[in-house]
């Protein structure tokens, strides 16, 4: 038998995390400086500085008083769109279609399509748009610049919908009337508009995930629209993975899982760093597509005409596939934006006593929050959307904003959050969660709904999914700077160094 290489860190200031089993170490070192040694990819002690931990170990690392806490999750990230997006012309920040128009004629004159392409540009939010975006308006634009016909695609920043120039429409085999693509029009082709060779996307996966680990993120929950077991099983037979991956089911992909008898946490490569994730079903829309299933109807209401989003699949359904996957021990993951969306599958939690996720919970009734904690239904939620969608939501969701991402309501209740990105609708960067979640604020705008916002030791640990205490895995983060609840320290974390399963994948120390 060899002896697995041990590592000590030394002289490292654990960051104190609320929760769970107290914390041994914080104890032992209080607010002064511990030991910490890893063997075999866990912490096998933490002790008080100086008490000879370092002894025989391969490896000794001086912290010098550094931070030390455990490594971070994003609990909602599509991980091919993110890497795409990072690669695509981004139109965040366009408040009308003409805009994107222009800045879609400018990135042609800049970076002409190859033969047989598409321009992909990515992050339109139109719920404040003064203009309409249609497939004419792209193709004129286009035309006007003197610029052949090339198939243009705008996808949205929250994936519900995409906007298709004519030539595009032609491309896909579509024929619709106004070229902007909603929710199950869209989906079916979303496919086909990121069509990359997979030996390419792999690379930029790679790439995406190596920047992931210099914000110190360890892991991810792939919600990919894909067949994200396979993916992964593949990306991990290529190279060396840098996060841990639990990679979701979709509908489709079910019954070969539990056929295969693939429940949620199996391993799915050797070395475990890939786990069979949850079961995802969208239940409704989206806020910014105004297709969010809610109580009350959408303003405004015209000829008494009451629009108040709709369901993406029929409750005896949803009900019937949680079934099927809490038998076979694979863990739900329910996609609801709405308040009605989000009561009806809280109805389907209690009916079928499946466990696991709501995913964004944006919009909550008093009583659902309270169901919530009740039933353990864990929260899974992007901080950085309350702050991107806070003036749509005050338009779209008026009168009922104080109860929309609603962190301190699901923290003062007892419900467990997890934090996330959705990247690539928000940014992969776990900080920027973070301090959305604690300061409610950005870019120099005041508070929005400050009674929502939640305590620093709460965004951490929503963020983390282990301790820095013996026996657990050796996923850790080294910090520059203490964290401290202010949004432009957090914001811009200095991260020194991260560890995977006792493997560094970044190091700046
Ligand atoms: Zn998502």
């Amino acid at each position: 038998m060899t002896e697995s290489p041990s590592l000590v860190l030394r002289r490292a200031r654990l960051v104190p995390l609320p929760g769970r089993a107290a914390e041994p170490a914080a104890d032992l070192g209080g607010r002064g400086l511990v030991d910490v040694r890893v063997e075999g990819g866990r912490i096998a002690s933490v002790t008080p500085s100086g008490t000879g931990t370092g002894e025989g170990a391969s490896e000794v690392v001086d912290l010098d008083g550094r931070w030390l806490m455990p490594g971070l999750w994003d609990a909602h990230v599509h991980m091919a769109q993110w890497a795409l997006a990072r690669r695509r012309l981004d139109v965040s920040e366009a408040a009308s279609a003409a805009e994107v128009a222009r800045a879609v004629v400018d990135e042609l004159r800049r970076t002409p399509v190859p033969d047989g392409g598409a321009l992909v540009a990515a992050g339109f939010r139109d719920g404040l748009w003064p203009d309409v975006p249609t497939a004419e308006l792209l193709d004129r634009a286009v035309v006007d610049a003197g610029l052949p016909p090339v198939p243009v695609v705008v996808v949205s920043a929250d994936l519900h919908c995409a906007w298709f120039s004519s030539t595009a429409l032609a491309e896909v085999g579509v024929d619709h009337p106004t070229g902007l693509l909603r929710e199950t029009e869209w989906m079916p082709l979303m496919a086909q508009v990121d069509r990359a060779p997979e030996v390419a996307l792999d690379a930029w996966v790679d790439d995406a995930a190596a920047a992931a680990a210099r914000l110190g993120v360890v892991g991810i929950v792939d919600l990919e629209i894909a067949d994200n077991v396979a993916a992964w099983y593949r990306r991990a037979a290529a190279r060396p993975l840098r996060l841990r991956v639990d990679a979701a089911l979709w509908p489709e992909h079910l019954d070969a899982a539990i056929e295969r008898g693939l429940a949620s946490g199996a391993w799915v490569t050797p070395d475990g760093l890939v786990r069979v994730g949850p079961f995802k079903v969208i239940a409704d829309g989206s806020l910014n597509t105004r297709t969010a299933f809610c109580h009350e109807p959408y303003p405004p209401v015209t000829d008494g005409v009451a629009w108040t989003g709709a369901l993406n699949v029929e409750p005896e359904h949803l009900a019937e596939q949680m079934t099927r996957a809490a038998r076979h021990g694979i863990r739900c993951a329910i996609h609801a934006i709405g308040d009605h969306a989000n009561a009806v599958v809280l109805d389907a939690f209690e009916a079928t006593g499946a466990r696991g996720s709501i995913e964004h919970a944006q919009l909550l009734t008093p009583d659902d929050v309270t169901r919530m904690a009740a039933l353990g239904v864990v929260a899974s939620v992007q901080p950085e959307h309350a702050l991107d969608d806070r003036d749509v939501a005050d338009v779209h969701w008026a009168g009922r904003t104080g109860r929309s991402f609603a962190y301190g309501d699901l923290a003062r209740a007892g419900v467990t959050m997890t934090f996330g990105s959705d990247a690539p609708v928000a940014r992969l960067d776990p900080w920027a969660a973070i301090a959305a979640a604690v300061t409610r604020a950005r870019d120099g705008r005041e508070p929005w709904h400050p009674e929502q916002a939640v305590n620093l030791g709460t965004a951490l640990a929503s963020s983390v999914r282990s301790r820095v205490t013996p026996g657990e895995p050796a996923d850790l983060v080294v910090l520059d700077a203490e964290p401290v609840p202010d949004g432009d320290l957090l914001r811009a974390m200095p991260v020194a160094a991260t560890m995977l399963a006792g493997a560094w994948t970044h190091r700046a120390l």
